[in-house]
């Protein structure tokens, strides 16, 4: 790649960059959650309930709120999710994505002198 070339991939990749920056700090202020929502079925443990027979009698689904780091933490939600948590959950993994391509782009850059 002749210099030249090599300057203006290395402005494109900062434009990109700071672009990316710029969509992470707004993002970032809409109250992110970083997590995923859980669901599972139970049985309740009633002795004459029909979900001690059959696993399609089973109760749920209930959901559960699992945070980030490694989804140890679990809140318990009921059998709705609030739309406000699936917007917030929907921010952060967003935001997760932005922070990949972040990733990529310095990597990208930091080797862009060697082509
Ligand atoms: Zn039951």
């Amino acid at each position: 790649m002749s210099v030249d070339k090599i300057s203006e991939a290395k402005i494109n990749l900062l434009d990109a960059l700071k672009d990316i920056e710029h969509q992470i700090k707004s993002l970032s202020q809409q109250d992110p959650l970083f997590g995923f929502i859980s669901s599972k079925y139970i049985k309740c443990g009633r002795e004459n309930c029909k979900c001690k027979q059959s696993p399609k009698a089973l109760h749920g689904p209930y959901f559960y709120l699992r945070l980030e780091p490694e989804y140890k933490f679990s809140k318990y939600l009921g059998r709705k999710v609030p739309s406000s948590m699936k917007d917030r959950i929907s921010v952060g993994s967003n935001i997760k994505e932005l922070e990949r391509k972040r990733k990529k782009l310095s990597s990208t850059l930091d080797n862009i002198d060697y082509f």
